[in-house]
Order: C-alpha cells, then sequence, then structure tokens
C-alpha cells in the first residue's frame, strides 16, 4: 500500500491545509459537551464570514455536498412547485434530477456545456417560479455562471445556488448577491477533506420551509434545534466532531489569510495555468470571460493518450488531474487548483511535467 503524498490536481479533493489535518488529531469530546457547542458556534460564524452572509441558518451538513444539494431541494420544494434550473454541466443536471425527485415541475434552461448561462434566459422563463437554481461553478466544465443579475430580478423568486467549487475560490456574496439557500463542499477551495456541506438559508426563504419535509436526516426543522442558538439544543444526530474541527480549522485557515486573497491566489494561479498550457498544445475549452482559476479546462492534444498520459501523471509525478464527464469524456481534462494546492509551484510542477509527457507524444 503506497502512501505517496499526492499533489491534488484534479475536479477535487484539493490538497487540505496542514493545519486542518492537525485538527483531525484533536482529542473527540462529546457533541453536546459546551466546549464543543462553543467550537460549533464559532465555526458557524467563521462559515458567514465567508459565505458573506448574516442569515442565522448558517451551518454544514454532516455529509457531502450532494447532501447540501439534497437538504437544499427537499426542505423547499414540494409536489407541482415551479422550479427554473440552469443547465450547463453535471451539476446543474443532478440539480433536476434531484427537483425532480422532490415532485416540481422543472423547467430547465440549458446551455452547451463549456459555455454560460445567460441570466436574462433564467429570469424569462417563467412568469413565478417558486424558485431559481443554478451552479455557480460549473466543476464538469471549467464554467462560472454569473449570479448577481439574477437576485436583483428574481422578484418572489427564491435563488438556490451550488457553490461546491466557488466557496473561497472565487467573489461570492450571499446577501450581496441576493442568494437564499446556499450550499457548498469542504474538499474543494476550502481545503478540508470531503464530509461537510456548508448551508446557508435567508430569513425569507426559512418562512417557506416545508413543515414535514420527505427527509428525516435533512430535516431542517429538526437539525436548526441543534445547530442555532436558539431554544434547547436538542440531539438529532450525532455530530461528526473531528470532521467539524477541520473544517473549523480550514475557514480559519482562510479567514487567517484573508477571503479576498484567498480568491487572489486562485485566480493567479489558475491564470498561469492558463497562460502557460496553450504554448504546450493544450487549447482552453470553457468560454473565455466565464473561466474558472480553481478549475482549467483544456482540449487534449492530438497524439496525447488521455488516461495513460494521466497515469503517468500520477504514478511518476504524483500529480491528479481530472478526465472529462459526459459529452466531452476522452477529449478534454480538468486541472483543479483548489485550496491549499493552488500553488504556483504544484502550477510548475504540473507544467513541466505535462511538457515531459507532450515532447514524447
Ligand atoms: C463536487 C461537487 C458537488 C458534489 O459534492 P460531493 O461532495 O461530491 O457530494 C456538487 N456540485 C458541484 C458544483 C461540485 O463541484
Amino acid at each position: 500500500m503506497a502512501h505517496t503524498e499526492r499533489i491534488l490536481m484534479g475536479p477535487g479533493p484539493g490538497n487540505p491545509y496542514p493545519e486542518v489535518i492537525e485538527a483531525f488529531t484533536r482529542p473527540v469530546i462529546g457533541h453536546l459537551d459546551p466546549e464543543f457547542i462553543e467550537l460549533l458556534d464559532d465555526l458557524n460564524d467563521r462559515l458567514r464570514q465567508v459565505y458573506r452572509t448574516n442569515n442565522a441558518l448558517t451551518f454544514p451538513i454532516s455529509a457531502t455536498g450532494s447532501a447540501g444539494m439534497e437538504a437544499s431541494f427537499v426542505n423547499f420544494v414540494g409536489p407541482g412547485d415551479v422550479v427554473v434550473i440552469g443547465i450547463n454541466g453535471v451539476f446543474g443536471t443532478r440539480m433536476a434530477d434531484v427537483a425532480a425527485r422532490c415532485g416540481a415541475e422543472v423547467i430547465a434552461v440549458e446551455e452547451q456545456w463549456g459555455r454560460a448561462i445567460d441570466p436574462q434566459q433564467l429570469l424569462d422563463a417563467h412568469p413565478n417560479p417558486a424558485i431559481i437554481a443554478v451552479v455557480h461553478a460549473e466543476t464538469s466544465t471549467g464554467i462560472r455562471n454569473d449570479i448577481e443579475p439574477l437576485g436583483e430580478a428574481k422578484g418572489d423568486a427564491l435563488l438556490l445556488v451550488d457553490c461546491v467549487t466557488s466557496i473561497a475560490g472565487i467573489p461570492l456574496e450571499i446577501d450581496g448577491w441576493g442568494i437564499d439557500i446556499a450550499y457548498a463542499g469542504t474538499q474543494k477551495c476550502l481545503g478540508v477533506p470531503p464530509g461537510l456541506s456548508p448551508l446557508t438559508v435567508s430569513d425569507r426563504a426559512l418562512e417557506r420551509l416545508r413543515e414535514t419535509p420527505q427527509s428525516w436526516y435533512l430535516d431542517l426543522n429538526m437539525i436548526r434545534k441543534y445547530v442555532t442558538g436558539e431554544g434547547a439544543r436538542a440531539y438529532h444526530h450525532t455530530a461528526p466532531i473531528s470532521m467539524l474541527y477541520g473544517l473549523h480549522a480550514g475557514l480559519g485557515v482562510v479567514l487567517d489569510e484573508g477571503l479576498e486573497n484567498s480568491w487572489a491566489r486562485h485566480a493567479a494561479v489558475g491564470g498561469l495555468l492558463q497562460e502557460e498550457l496553450p504554448g504546450l498544445g493544450f487549447e482552453l475549452w470553457a468560454q473565455e470571460g466565464h473561466r474558472l482559476p480553481q478549475l482549467t479546462t483544456v482540449t487534449i492534444p492530438d497524439g496525447v493518450d488521455d488516461v495513460a498520459a494521466r497515469h503517468e501523471l500520477l504514478d511518476r509525478y504524483g500529480i491528479e488531474i481530472g478526465g472529462g464527464l459526459g459529452p466531452v469524456a476522452g477529449k478534454v481534462w480538468r486541472i483543479g487548483a483548489m485550496g491549499n494546492t493552488a500553488r504556483e509551484r504544484n502550477a510548475r510542477l504540473l507544467l513541466a511535467a505535462l511538457a515531459q509527457i507532450v515532447k514524447r507524444g
């Protein structure tokens, strides 16, 4: 069994911050221990700062980003509700699947993979939807979808946004952009291993919280009694103590660096990759002007074998990158620079390794 240090430059997880790994080794205490409650309250405060929100209901769901997606729909969507969803990649497609399972009437606004969704098309899709939902950073294509115009013109609808890959990687303003429901992941730009899904819900959305969502585990009516200070703390499920230590530490790293500095570091490293890769024969695939710095997509040059080249990167250089998904499987690579991985030295190492691989063809 190999225990090689990898440089994780795939679509996620990125490499965790050392402070996070250290936090995992702290002694486990009870989830109702006042010391732990204090840490949880502090964690949620840090989360509010990184999300740029004052939402009282802001906390990590005890499961991965996909559970955040489920929680966002199952608590607010019921049979017959009209939900407009932007689809330009894997994660928009999943949102539509989840909403449909809640019984929603899904109105899909589809855009070609690798291109951004026009916010006006989402706004024009229905005169009075219950929810408008979109993925901020489409990790399957490397595209950033614009959110701000949606918040300005959403009317009575709730704005629901997948922030799994955007949080801490690119500018994101929950309150400033009028986002009502957002979920994220820990393993992308927050520099924490996978396992939790930071969720935030506006007071406006809470007024529409369903009384009996079709999920027991993700029912916010019950979870909020544990995670918010309001009323008595009540047991719902055992909080994943060590994961929460890890996220608390990761948010601390981001805030110590400065959220805007974290955005700038991701921009610089992604920018370096996107500047240098074309010189090696890789074409940037995602639409210009909407490219994510934390996830670069490139077409694979002729003569380079998709699978063999990625195996060589992993075996010989210890660098992981991701292959393409869906319609572009075998045609594009997805190169991440997320969290602690977003460092110039990692980008330069990958570029040097790729130069060797491409030279041999
Ligand atoms: C990774 C990802 C998810 C799913 O998160 P998991 O932690 O894998 O469940 C959802 N949406 C986007 C945009 C992602 O990148």
